[in-house]
């Protein structure tokens, strides 16, 4: 499986902000980067996402409903992603969790509508500083996967997200040996529950991945990939990340 490098926007991105997708797209073209390559916009800029990036990124979405339609004002289904052009959807990312109190069930009902829709899920797990001192970061990303991710988790193209919630946007990334330790048992637990599928499914990493850092954390065992926020908005920094492997 190739390692998968995704963008997160979050909530950023004008029309103006689909120019960095144009220079990424180019610049794939000209050098194609040995890594899949996935931006996730926000919503309303998908189907423009998918149209500057001229078949040469995966588009994806950072959130869906679990339901497929009906009266959720202000939310967007599985299926209006993949209408839009979106190949992926992120679940489950710590800031869903922390300001809409997402819990590992809603989380688990929402990678099985991106299946149910036809889209990838990179579902998204994650230890809280307070859980990281207290020596719980392995236990609290077990009970995260033991809940969030489904029977159905079986198709390799599927990624778990960890990102340890202090690393995120601190422009504190973990330690590799941090980062090890953690990819290691959540490969243990996904080869105890799914068997040899659970050995080809991709584990991303992320929280404050930049330039600087991107290839070593690359080169760890049972990293997969990369889960990319403040970075992945600037075309220059996103691509050299892209050209780590
Ligand atoms: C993220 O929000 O998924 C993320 C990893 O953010 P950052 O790279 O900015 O830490």
């Amino acid at each position: 499986m190739r390692a998968l490098i995704a963008g997160n926007w979050k909530m950023h991105g004008l029309e103006a902000q689909l120019d960095e997708i144009e220079t990424i797209a180019a610049s794939v073209k000209a050098s194609p980067p040995a890594v899949d390559v996935l931006i996730c916009p926000p919503s309303t800029l998908i189907s423009r996402a998918v149209q500057k990036s001229a078949g040469r990124l995966n588009i994806g979405g950072q959130d869906c409903r679990s339901e497929a339609d009906g009266p959720f004002t202000g939310d967007v289904s599985a299926e209006m992603l993949k209408d839009a052009g979106a190949s992926t959807v992120i679940v489950g990312h710590s800031e869903r969790r922390k300001h809409y109190g997402e819990s590992n069930s809603m989380v688990a009902k929402k990678a099985q509508a991106a299946w149910r829709a036809g889209i990838l899920a990179i579902i998204c797990i994650g230890e809280t500083a307070t859980q990281r001192r207290e020596g719980q970061a392995l236990s609290t990303c077990g009970h995260q996967i033991a809940g969030s991710v489904p029977d159905e988790m079986t198709l390799a193209a599927n990624a778990i997200g960890y990102e340890p919630l202090w690393a995120i946007g601190t422009g504190r990334s973990a330690t590799h040996d941090e980062i090890v330790e953690v990819h290691a048992y959540i490969r243990k637990c996904l080869v105890t529950r799914f068997g040899a599928k659970g050995r080809n499914l991709r584990i991303l990493y992320g929280g404050s991945v930049d330039p600087s850092n991107a290839r070593e954390i690359m080169a760890l065992p049972e990293v997969g990939g990369l889960l990319v926020g403040g970075e992945s908005l600037k075309a220059k920094e996103f691509d050299s990340i892209l050209r780590v492997v």
